[in-house]
């Protein structure tokens, strides 16, 4: 057991209760309001915890809902791919950029052909237009405040709502608010070799820190005011400040993330121990590098081992993707479709570029995110909703669709897995999220079976 586990050990244990029916509502409804989302409520339920119910009559096709990330990433393995803002996760730059940076990033190491480097060189940096890329404009690329030349952003008020929301704690240039910049890099580096939760994890964590900091900063401000002001002698009211805080994780439902991880195919049954302990020993490892980061000293139960096994367990039991369509593949769809004789002419231009990037001409922006509301979404194998971006659903908020009709007051529920399978392969897959599935439809098929 680690120090900072048996310290806190009471702390700990409030941070993860789960949240009274009431602190359910009142959170949900503050957040439905700020978002002005009036089509659907959060409500506590018996079975489940909670559920999304519809506020109004929803046709097929309608949207339910849009719903912005609490925190996300886009996979360290997609970042060669897609160039998008660090805060929204649109697409920035330019097409040549997007087109340029990635076939150059790929070929790195590779064999050189010097004449086609120097063309993506051009792109790269936009000195070389492609011919109809104006129809596809995307918004200019805006450097990280803190200097990284990591993270970029598509305006000045996603770098800052990002900077003030987690990433001036995770900032590796010379303006981080870090307690150590190599630590912090080597935190990253682990994440990136190993398993890029643990960056989802540094970002909630690091988003918690921050909003205790202005919860604090508020605080003895008002305290100040009052000219015979009560000291805090035991300063319990930092922890209540850090519930404060934390109260936007204190909705997601968590297991630690060793007891609730799925065990691979490829790991035997009586593997499962050490498998389950290996894990852990991972979340340790990083854990620590974490520390070394950014400590925090107000904070400390959040840099616990059963804190951090928690807040993962969350992202790995909400298993939520994040995805964005490319307008690159748009282009070239644009391109493909230009009449005969128009195309002869640009395809001599395009297609170079076309055939260096085969089928990953389309590759999306992919990563995993935490949606609050769209989390509170139950499972039935017959759903009346699914995730589902539109075409103009650029950015990486989750996209709630109706695919069927919902009347006002009916639960508004999604698949988590692909629902065209049969009963046993449905059953086996939902057990990894920790049920057992009663919807209409596995009633049915269980009686007839
Ligand atoms: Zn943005
Ligand atoms: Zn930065
Ligand atoms: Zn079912």
């Amino acid at each position: 057991m680690e120090v900072i586990d048996t310290q806190f050990a009471d702390q700990i244990s409030l941070l993860l209760q789960s949240p009274s029916p009431l602190q359910v509502q009142e959170y949900f409804d503050d957040l439905l309001t700020t978002k002005r989302s009036h089509g659907v409520q959060v409500k506590p339920t018996n079975h489940y915890g909670k559920g999304v119910y519809a506020d109004m009559d929803f046709e097929e096709g309608d949207l339910v809902l849009k719903d912005p990330m609490l925190v996300g990433i886009q996979h360290s393995s997609n970042k060669i791919d897609c160039l998008v803002c660090g805060c929204c996760f649109c697409f920035i730059g330019s097409i040549e950029m997007q087109i340029g940076r990635k076939l150059f990033l790929q070929g790195l190491g590779g064999p050189k052909d010097v004449c086609f480097n120097e063309k993506l060189e051009l792109l790269m940096h936009e000195k070389l237009e492609l011919p109809y890329s104006k129809k596809f404009p995307l918004p200019g690329v805006i450097n990280c405040p803190g200097g990284c030349k990591e993270v970029y952003y598509c305006s000045k008020s996603c770098a800052q709502a990002d900077w003030d929301n987690c990433h001036s704690l995770l900032c590796t240039g010379e303006g981080s608010k870090s307690l150590n910049n190599k630590a912090l890099s080597k935190f990253i580096q682990h994440a990136n070799e190993t398993n890029d939760i643990f960056l989802l994890a540094a970002k909630a964590i690091s988003c918690t820190i921050l909003k205790y900091r202005s919860l604090k900063a508020v605080y003895d401000k008002e305290k100040d005011k009052e000219k015979n002001h009560v000291s805090d002698v035991l300063g319990n009211h930092n922890f209540s400040l850090l519930l404060k805080a934390w109260k936007p994780l204190l909705m997601g439902y968590k297991r630690r993330w060793w007891d609730c991880i799925a065990l691979p195919i490829d790991v035997d049954v009586s593997e499962e121990d050490s498998f389950r302990m290996q894990i852990k020993q991972l979340a340790f490892e990083s854990l620590e590098l974490l520390k070394a980061a950014i400590l925090d000293e107000e904070c400390l139960p959040l840099f616990s081992l059963e804190i951090y096994g928690h807040i993962i367990g969350m992202f790995e039991l909400n298993n939520l993707d994040l995805v964005v369509a490319s307008p690159v593949e748009d282009y070239f769809l644009y391109i493909d479709d230009l009449p005969e004789a128009e195309k002869k002419e640009v395809d001599e231009i395009t297609r170079p570029f076309f055939d260096a990037l085969g089928e990953g001409y389309s590759v999306c922006c992919e990563g995993t995110a935490f949606f609050p509301i769209q989390s509170c979404m139950n499972h039935s194998c017959c759903p009346n909703a699914k995730a589902f971006k539109r075409d103009e659903d650029r950015d990486g908020q989750a996209t709630i669709i109706a695919c069927k009709h919902i009347k006002k007051g009916e639960e508004v529920t999604i698949s988590y897995i692909d629902e065209d399978l049969e009963l046993e392969v449905r059953r086996a897959l939902l057990a990894d999220y920790g049920f057992i599935c009663k919807c209409p439809r596995c009633v049915e098929e269980d009686h007839s079976s």
